[in-house]
């Protein structure tokens, strides 16, 4: 099959491919960007595998960065984008079901495209337009099944992540795993022990993200996955179910995977925090999610105050309106943005005075009381009780100092 008219973004990519195939070797577009563009969906990245080593890569092309070297992979830096280049390569050395540490180069692309994970990844497009399919992927995309290259007991066995991402694939093209397929995962998916958490975090986030979310949760929850996961081995596994009961409404950032996740658990700040914590996930992620986790309670039982927007700020605002939306089908994305927009202040560098001022007005050195003042202010604005002008804040600080010294 050969496509004549390619998106842009790999006809932007092609003078790579050609590049290679003039210095005598050959290169293909390969994995998610050949599978996407078959599917008519957006294309990500453009991965390219070659036959040329990582050393013979770089003599090629001046603009490149070493990310993997060990492991075939160099980016190239072309025209303003970067394209993840992998040399050709088996992966024979597998240690303990995770990603092998050993990979051997081979000139074939037929070698390469066997050591992936599934038929609808095993696709490669080459200079032409031409699609190479080996391992029938394309009749897979076209009956929308997810099934493994060779033999699926053995390829979970090699690298017993792939479980994990043939859920994820099921939430993302909404396709079922061949019974084959799954079948292997039911009798591996203990395997998932072993895997790097940081790595099935990402395959875990990709799934609660996709469009299809009940569908990877379905698989993910028939093969019992969740006993092999962190936090998630000790808990009932009833809150998963309840999960699959809410409408497939797109969720967009990890934050509000984990707040959904936290208040189906019903966790403490510090619960949360553990949770967060033995999934890895990073600092910022968790101080986002909380927010999120606390003000979606409030958000439950009452609408939106103005203090609690301008605590939110808009983007966390808007996230857990659709939180909302997702699990009340209340939410109402449209008047947040409106009632933000009539928000006095929205951070506190806006607020007129600043610690200077009240502390040359009342003449009193710094200390807690300065920050209390701030706040109070900050609060009283917010609250439409004074009004953010120099005047009648100045008003106000005189009358609290007056308090403050008759107590
Ligand atoms: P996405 O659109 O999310 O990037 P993708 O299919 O490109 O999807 P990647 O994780 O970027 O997924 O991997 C690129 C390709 O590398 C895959 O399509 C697959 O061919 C191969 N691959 C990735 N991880 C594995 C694995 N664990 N085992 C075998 N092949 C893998
Ligand atoms: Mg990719």
């Amino acid at each position: 099959m050969k496509i004549n008219n390619l998106p842009c973004e790999f006809k932007k990519a092609m003078p790579i491919v050609k590049r290679f195939k003039q210095a005598s070797f050959v290169a293909y577009f390969v994995g998610g960007s050949v599978r996407n563009f078959l599917l008519g969906k957006e294309i990500c990245d453009i991965d390219i595998a070659t036959s040329a080593y990582p050393a013979e890569i770089k003599k090629i092309f001046s603009k490149t960065v070493d990310i993997g070297i060990e492991h075939g992979t160099v980016i190239i830096l072309y025209k303003g984008r970067s394209y993840e280049v992998t040399t050709f390569r088996t992966e024979s050395a597998y240690q303990d079901y995770r990603k092998p540490d050993k990979v051997n180069f081979v000139r074939t692309l037929a070698d390469d495209l066997k050591r992936r994970d599934f038929t609808i990844n095993a696709l490669a497009m080459d200079s032409n337009g031409e699609i190479i399919d080996l391992f029938a992927g394309k009749a897979d995309l076209k009956a929308k099944i997810i099934r493994a290259v060779g033999d699926a007991h053995k390829r979970f066995h090699e690298d017993a992540l792939r479980m994990m991402r043939a859920f994820r694939f099921a939430s993302q093209l909404g396709f079922i795993i061949e019974s084959t397929t799954y079948q292997a995962i039911e009798k591996n998916i203990f395997l998932l022990e072993k895997i790097s958490v940081e790595r099935i975090q990402i395959e875990f986030i990709k799934l609660m993200l996709g469009e299809f979310r009940n569908k990877g949760l379905q698989f993910f929850i028939k093969s019992k996955a969740f006993l092999y996961l962190p936090f998630f081995k000790q808990k009932n596994s009833e809150f998963l179910k309840e999960l699959l009961l809410l409408p497939n409404d797109k969720l967009r950032t990890s934050s509000q995977v984990w707040a959904l996740l936290g208040y189906f658990l019903n966790l403490s700040k510090n619960e949360f925090h553990k949770f967060l914590h033995a999934w890895k996930e990073a600092k910022n992620v968790f101080r986002e999610a909380y927010l999120m986790l606390k003000l979606f309670k409030k958000r439950e039982h009452s609408e939106w105050t103005n203090e609690l927007l301008f605590q939110a700020g808009i983007d966390v605002a808007l996230l857990t309106e659709e939180l909302v939306q997702l699990l009340f089908r209340c939410g109402n994305s449209k008047k947040v943005k409106e009632k933000f927009a009539k928000l006095p202040i929205t951070s506190r560098n806006e607020i007129v005075i600043d610690g200077n001022d009240l502390k040359n007005k009342l003449n009193r050195p710094p200390g807690e009381w300065l920050g209390c003042m701030i706040t109070d202010i900050e609060r009283l604005i917010l609250e439409g009780k004074l009004k953010n002008e120099y005047q009648a804040i100045m008003k106000f600080v005189k009358n609290e100092g007056k308090n403050d010294k008759s107590r």
